[in-house]
This record gives structure tokens, C-alpha cells and sequence, in this order.
């Protein structure tokens, strides 16, 4: 089967309505396009849990802050399509730029809570804002049963199960472990822009955060193993954006004696590069 790549949010619907008449379990799993490893990992969790499997692709300006990196973000459609269709996807929803955000589009979602303030929102103000209203669009649109997304961004994660319970949205929210490259480097569509010399320095992000967890895990104070891994990222010719040590389940602060059920999470740049990462504190996935 050859899969089809609707950009029509109509279109979608009716792929949609047939596989809902027969009864099958629908998936949805949103992207940016870029796809790799770690994207298709989503298809595969999502085929565990469903029947059939939509995958978004929408470079969501709304996401994106005037500075950042929206207009060079990588597309890669068609590359994207096959590998959708080799990963077992049934459906590519790729909606036109206007039709998600007409001129007269008003709207957005605003999530507040421990699971918004301290980590990305610091840096990216806007961003939750943006990723929540498209979220919330493409659930209304697709009205999936499960929809997918990776820990890689954990808060955006976080955030977005908020908004799910909140608003009551009928969907279930399933989250996959980060897929790295064989040097410990959490996959990600904005790799392709690191020169050779910051990919072979980038594994030491992960590498710092592991050695955090060990020293939490094993008793230390949090705060000087966070600054350790500071120092550890900052050696390896990282700028920091943050690196906190969170509660895993809803992102509130971490309390020492408490410190085995949280999560590391970091943000940091190499020039414009913004790479992040986090790992479990107690060691797993
Ligand atoms: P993006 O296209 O970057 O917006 O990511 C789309 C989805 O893929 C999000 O739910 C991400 O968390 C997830 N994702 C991206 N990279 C990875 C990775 N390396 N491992 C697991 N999930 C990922």
C-alpha cells in the first residue's frame, strides 16, 4: 500500500470515517517532519496500541519564538512519506500552513501549573502556547484513541497530559523513551545542523546527565550534582540554557530525600544549535 498524504483536514476526515465505521483504533502521531529513528519509534508504540496510524507533519510556526529557527526548520515530505509507509503508518495529515492558521484564527490554549514554569517556558516563552492550540487542533481534528508522543520532550509531554485531563479530551496519551544514537546523543531533527567537531562533543550532554542521576541516585545533594553536570556540559563547549532536576510525574520541584523518582531535563546551544535531553533519575529508559 502506498500511503497517502492528505493536506486536506476533509480529506483526512473521510480516511478517517471508514476506518472508524469498521470499528478499528485510531493513532495519532504528531510530528514535524524530519522523521527519524526516534519519530519511528512513535509508529511502532503506536501500532502496539492501535489499528491504524496517522502521523502529522506541521511545522508549527505558533511554536516557534520571531528568532527561532521556523523558516530553516529541515522539510523533507516526500523522504518522509516513504518512511512513514516502511514504519507501518497508514495515514500522512500533512494540513497546509493556512488552513491550521487562517487569517482571522483567534484562538489558543494556555496551560498553567508546575508542569509549565521553570524549564523551556524560560527560554521559549510562547512556546507551550503554540504547541498546546496545535495539539489541541490536530486532536480535534484527527479524534484519535491514542496519541503518541516521545520523553525526549519530556515537559512538552508533561504539559500536554495537563491539558488532555483539563479539557476533558477523549484520548489516550502514551509516551515513548527517548531514542539516541549509538553515542548517546538523544536523536533529533536539528542534529543535521551540527558541524563535525559539536557532534562528536554533543554525547557528553547525556553523558553529564547520567552521572548526575549516579550521584543523586547514590545520595548526593542535588543541587551540587545539577552544577557538576553544569560544569561537565560547559567543559564540553555547550552554552546552558538550563539543567534542572524535576518530580518525574507532574514536573514540580524536586525534594531531596524524594530524589529517585525525578528526571533531569536540560536545554543547551552550541551557536544557534538548541539541543535537549533529560534522563530518569532512578536510572531506567
Ligand atoms: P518533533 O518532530 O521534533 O516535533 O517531534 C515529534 C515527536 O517525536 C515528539 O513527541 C517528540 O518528543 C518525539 N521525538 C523526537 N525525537 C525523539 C527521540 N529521539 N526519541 C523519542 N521521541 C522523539
Amino acid at each position: 500500500m502506498i500511503v497517502s498524504i492528505c493536506t486536506d483536514v476533509a480529506l483526512m476526515r473521510e480516511h478517517i470515517a471508514v476506518w472508524r465505521a469498521s470499528g478499528k483504533r485510531i493513532a495519532l502521531v504528531p510530528t514535524m517532519g524530519a522523521l527519524h529513528p526516534g519519530h519511528l519509534a512513535l509508529i511502532s508504540a503506536a501500532k502496539e496500541v492501535a489499528d491504524r496510524i496517522v502521523v502529522s507533519i506541521f511545522v508549527n510556526p505558533k511554536q516557534f519564538a520571531p528568532s527561532e529557527d521556523f523558516t530553516t526548520y529541515p522539510r523533507h515530505l516526500e523522504a518522509d512519506g516513504a518512511a512513514i509507509e516502511d514504519a507501518g503508518g497508514d495515514l500522512v495529515y500533512a494540513p497546509d500552513l493556512e488552513a491550521m492558521y487562517p487569517p482571522d484564527f483567534a484562538t489558543s490554549i494556555h496551560v498553567e501549573g508546575p508542569a509549565t514554569v521553570g524549564l523551556e517556558d524560560r527560554f521559549r516563552p510562547t512556546h507551550f502556547q503554540g504547541v498546546t492550540t496545535v495539539v489541541a487542533k490536530l486532536l480535534m481534528q484527527v479524534q484519535p484513541d491514542a496519541a503518541i508522543f516521545g520523553e525526549k520532550d519530556y515537559q512538552q509531554l508533561r504539559v500536554i497530559e495537563r491539558m488532555v485531563v483539563d479539557l476533558d479530551i477523549p484520548v489516550e496519551i502514551y509516551a515513548v523513551p527517548i531514542m539516541r544514537e549509538e553515542s548517546g546523543l538523544a536523536l533529533s531533527s536539528r542534529n543535521v545542523f551540527l558541524d563535525n567537531e559539536q557532534r562528536v562533543r554533543a554525547p557528553a550532554i547525556q553523558r553529564a546527565l547520567h552521572v548526575c542521576a549516579e550521584a543523586i541516585r547514590t545520595g548526593q545533594a542535588i543541587d551540587e550534582s545539577l552544577d557538576a553536570a553544569r560544569r561537565m556540559i560547559e567543559d564540553a563547549g555547550f552554552a546552558i540554557d538550563y539543567v534542572e532536576a524535576r518530580r518525574a510525574e507532574d514536573l514540580a520541584p524536586l525534594e531531596e530525600g524524594h530524589a529517585k523518582s525525578g528526571r533531569i531535563l536540560a536545554a543547551v546551544r552550541a551557536g544557534d544549535i538548541r539541543l535537549i535531553d533529560n534522563v530518569a533519575i532512578d536510572g531506567s529508559l
